[in-house]
């Protein structure tokens, strides 16, 4: 089954007379348990492609169809609901609350998650936190934690929730390369044991390479 299905997806910005064509007509089938790297150019569009697989943004024309359900055209709270449900992020900057434990950073999803999952929230984040190798630091601060540490407890706070599809938009771009390429097994790793969808964003071409499917874009259009 095919988690994501996108025909023609475009995306022009607007802002007073200029208008930017950030996608142009973007046709993308991505298969459960698939890991695809995006690879790009800074501006090339893969932010954009990100966030409307990700269910932050809208086209501004083209379908979408996300697990089997078409999103392109869902409101607001909904679309926020199909992407606490099906989508986990990872992002270059790590997104993570300051001043709060890695364990409760990796908790809060489940806390939104109106599901009723069984189960305590914290043995998941635990769980999680485990998984990405950092059982040793539960209850440090994101400042108290390694860029690298960091951006494992975002991987784990994006697999809490057991998500249909791990979007992550330049994970290793504030790493370090040694950092970076422990990410990137980290995340083919995770994506092995336990058949997630992962899409990566990347201009680098060491990260696209880990990627048995690499799709190129440039000026907006799959190459
Ligand atoms: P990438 O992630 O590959 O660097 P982006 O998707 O961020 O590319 O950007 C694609 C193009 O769209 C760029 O020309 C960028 O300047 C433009 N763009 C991105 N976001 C906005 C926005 N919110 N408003 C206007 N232009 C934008
Ligand atoms: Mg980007």
């Amino acid at each position: 089954m095919n988690v994501i299905e996108a025909r023609g997806l475009a995306k022009t910005y607007r802002s007073g007379k200029n208008e930017v064509h950030a996608l142009q007509g973007v046709d993308l089938d991505v298969a459960s348990g698939e890991m695809v790297a995006i690879m790009g150019s800074s501006g090339s569009g893969k932010s954009t492609l990100m966030n409307l697989l990700g269910c932050l943004d809208r086209p501004t024309s083209g379908t979408y169809r996300l697990d089997g359900e078409k999103v392109e055209s869902l409101g607001r709270d909904a679309l926020a609901d199909v992407r606490n449900r099906k989508i986990g992020f990872v992002f270059q900057g790590f997104n993570l609350l300051p001043r709060t434990s890695a364990l409760e950073n990796v908790e809060l999803p489940l806390l939104y998650d109106r599901t009723g999952r069984a189960g305590s929230t914290k043995d998941a984040a635990r769980d999680a936190l485990l998984r990405v190798g950092l059982g040793e630091r539960m209850s440090h601060e994101p400042s108290e934690l390694s860029g690298g540490q960091q951006q494992r407890v975002a991987i784990a706070r994006a697999l809490v929730t057991r998500p249909a599809l791990i979007l992550a938009d330049e994970p290793t771009g504030n790493l370090d390369s040694h950092t970076g390429a422990e990410i990137v097994d980290l995340l083919v790793g995770l994506r092995a044991d336990q058949n997630t969808t992962l899409i990566i964003a990347t201009h680098d071409a060491n990260v696209a390479l880990r990627a048995p499917k690499v799709v190129q874009l440039v000026d907006g259009q799959i190459q």
